[in-house]
Order: C-alpha cells, then sequence, then structure tokens
C-alpha cells in the first residue's frame, strides 16, 4: 500500500453532512422554531420604536424581503407603549429587545408581543430576571436569553479571565436554571460575539449542554460587504454542524438586505434550500459561449421560483460534463453551442442562442416529472436539498 491510510477513505460517509442538533420546539406567535422546523429567518428595525409610522414602514419592507420574525428594541415607556400599535399593522411575530431595564420588559409584556430577548449581563440580576420570567410565563410569551461576549456579567469575565466560550455559556445556563426553576421552559438561547471563533466555540460548547433552540449570529459584524463574509464565516460552520434554529445577520445600515444575505446562507449550507441552485463557472480564457449573459437571463427567469433544483452551467468542456454529471440539469458549453445533460446524460444539443429556452424548458420537464417525488415545501425547507430524494438514474 502507499504511504496513505486509504482505509480512512473507506470508513467515510460518502453523503456528507450532519444532521440538525435535536432541539426543543418553541412557538413564537405563527412561527415555531427548534425540532425539524425550518431555520427561520430575523431581522431587526433600526428606527425608533415609538415611531410607530416609520417602524411598521420598516417592517413591511423586511416582511416583503421575506423576513419570518421580526425584533424591536424597547429602550423608554414610549416604546413599550407603541407596541400594541406595531403588532396590530404587520403580518410577522413581534419580539422585544430589552437591555438594561427589567421594568421595560415588564412593559413590554403587558403588550400582544410575541417573544422577548433579556440580556442576562445587564438585565439587573437574577431576582428582576425571575419577575421576568414570572411575568412571561403567566402571558405564554417565549423568551431569549441572550447572552453577548460585550455585556457578560462582570463576575464570570473575572472567573474565566475573560468574555470566552465557556463563560458565555455558563451565563446562559445560569439563567436557564432560575426560569426552569420557575417551570418556565419556552426559551431561546444566543450566544454572540463580534469574534468569529468566540461565537462559534460558544454554541458548540451549548450544544453540549443543553437542548433550548439557539438563535445563532454574529453580533457587530460591520458594514457589507465584508459584514456578510463574515456573518457567513461563522454561521457556516455551526449551521453544517447542525446548530441553529433561527439566524440573523446583523448588518450596519439598513436592514432589509440582511434577509437576503441570511437566505444565501442557509442556502450554500443547504440547511434550508428555497430556490433553484444555480453552478455557474467563474470562466476564463477558455469559455466558449456568454456565460454572463445566459446566467443573468438564466437568473431572471428563475427569480420567485421554489424549486430545489441544482442546475450547472459552465462555459467550456473542460469541467462542463462532470459537473452537468453532478447536478440536476446541466449545461456546457462548447463552439457556440451548449450540451443540456440531464442526471448524467446528453439529452440535447442546442445553439447558443437558444439554451436559455432550452434550459428552461428542461426544469420545467423535470418538476413536473418529480413533483409527487418531492416532499411538501415545509419538509423541504426544514430539512435542507440533501435530504430531498435525489433524482438520479
Ligand atoms: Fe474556464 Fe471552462 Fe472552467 Fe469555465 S468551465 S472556468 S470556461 S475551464
Amino acid at each position: 500500500m502507499g504511504r496513505f491510510q486509504y482505509s480512512l477513505l473507506e470508513q467515510a460517509a460518502r453523503v456528507p453532512g450532519k444532521p440538525r442538533h435535536k432541539t426543543r420546539e418553541v412557538r413564537i406567535g405563527t412561527v415555531v422554531i427548534g425540532g425539524n422546523n425550518p431555520i427561520a429567518v430575523q431581522s431587526m428595525t433600526t428606527t425608533d420604536t415609538h415611531d410607530v409610522e416609520a417602524t411598521v414602514q420598516q417592517i413591511h419592507a423586511l416582511e416583503a424581503a421575506g423576513c419570518e420574525l421580526v425584533r424591536v428594541t424597547v429602550p423608554k415607556p414610549e416604546d413599550a407603549h407603541a407596541l400594541t400599535r406595531i403588532r396590530e399593522r404587520i403580518g410577522i411575530p413581534l419580539i422585544c429587545d430589552i437591555h438594561f431595564d427589567y421594568k421595560m420588559a415588564l412593559a413590554a409584556l403587558d403588550h400582544p408581543i410575541d417573544k422577548i430577548r433579556i440580556n442576562p449581563g445587564n438585565i439587573g440580576g437574577p431576582e428582576r430576571f425571575r419577575q421576568v420570567v414570572r411575568k412571561a410565563k403567566s402571558r405564554g410569551i417565549p423568551m431569549r436569553i441572550g447572552v453577548n461576549a460585550g455585556s457578560l456579567e462582570r463576575e464570570l469575565c473575572e472567573k474565566y479571565g475573560f468574555p470566552c466560550p465557556p463563560a458565555m455559556v455558563e451565563s446562559a445556563l445560569r439563567y436557564i436554571e432560575i426560569a426552569e426553576e420557575e417551570g418556565y421552559y419556552d426559551i431561546v438561547v444566543s450566544l454572540k460575539s463580534s469574534d468569529v471563533l468566540v461565537a462559534v466555540e460558544a454554541y458548540r460548547l451549548y450544544a453540549q449542554l443543553a437542548d433550548y433552540p439557539t438563535h445563532i449570529g454574529i453580533t457587530e459584524a460591520g458594514k457589507p460587504p465584508y459584514a456578510v463574509t463574515k456573518s457567513a464565516a461563522g454561521l457556516a460552520p455551526l449551521l453544517l454542524d447542525g446548530i441553529g434554529d433561527t439566524i440573523r445577520v446583523s448588518l450596519l445600515g439598513d436592514p432589509v438586505p440582511e434577509i437576503a444575505a441570511a437566505f444565501d446562507i442557509l442556502q450554500a449550507t443547504q440547511r434550508r434550500v428555497r430556490r433553484p441552485e444555480l453552478i455557474a463557472c467563474p470562466t476564463c480564457g477558455r469559455l466558449a459561449i456568454d456565460l454572463e449573459k445566459i446566467v443573468a437571463e438564466l437568473e431572471k427567469r428563475l427569480a420567485g421560483k421554489r424549486l430545489p433544483i441544482k442546475i450547472s452551467v459552465l462555459g467550456c468542456v473542460v469541467n462542463g460534463p462532470g459537473e452537468a454529471r453532478e447536478a440536476d440539469i446541466g449545461i456546457a458549453a462548447g463552439n457556440g453551442k451548449g450540451m443540456i445533460f440531464r442526471n448524467g446524460e446528453i439529452i440535447r444539443r442546442v445553439e447558443e442562442a437558444e439554451i436559455v429556452d432550452a434550459l428552461m424548458e428542461e426544469i420545467a420537464r423535470w418538476e413536473q416529472e418529480n413533483q409527487h417525488r418531492l416532499p411538501p415545501q415545509r419538509d423541504a425547507e426544514g430539512l435542507g436539498r440533501r435530504r430531498l430524494p435525489l433524482i438520479s438514474s
């Protein structure tokens, strides 16, 4: 045998992907997170919450982008007073974000909100937290225990030296125990840090110890495009590990682009596949067709299509046939023509000008023929593409 241990390859899993971390289900208004439910995408408004018009307008823009849960900050009594009026005018569950003042949490709970977020590091200690838990329990409202490395209890920072993953997890666990003492289990946990390594390790450690669903995110990621890359760098390892039940990508400025970024991360990690996966080569000197034009046209025609199909569009015959075989439908170009593959077999040869039409026809045919094999939308989104009955010959 050679110098490598080939036997390891025999033992390795051929179909990659880890199952999701098993978590409890928690209902947040009309959305259930945890368990096998789709990983929900959420965001947070940037308006003054008491400015009802501006807040509702921003929430409507987020809803239109696909946001499924929205959070507003409640720092002052006038913000709490606005909550009922906001809730009446929006179509997605409303979450209230509380820092420092437990009285704001108690005030928010007088309104028909769907969830409350508490930062254990700054809520004023266990007894005040307990009061919030009691009221949330009496109202049947779930709570996120949102640990943040930047505002961790001083005592834990001293115990561990700095706001490291075990310190963050201990903070969450202590407050979970208090909530459980009160018979309250409608809990979601987050362990955020602006440091990707700290956040990832904190969530991994937590997942070994508890089963309340997690809200995952990299906090204060900054300004796009770096912030999107940084969020993906932190969220992808967690999602691939099976951790995360709701996701927020934090971007500086307008929150609406957070939604597309979050869905892209879920799509790329195959944790929630909502649209066709378009694989296109970067192009190079071997390019045999106008690939950019073809991909732009395909993206336009596929916009809004909810189909977990994998389509590859490659510019020449080097990788084209190979990739096309791995996809459900693929095309490999050569000499101004396109070879269309389906399940690894060449089924058609078309002129460059007809490639998009031909691909769309094949996609429609694939959809029709496989309709009965595709799971219901909810299951497909909950499990991701790799669990779909992949169509192969
Ligand atoms: Fe270049 Fe062909 Fe690879 Fe595209 S598929 S990057 S054109 S070698």
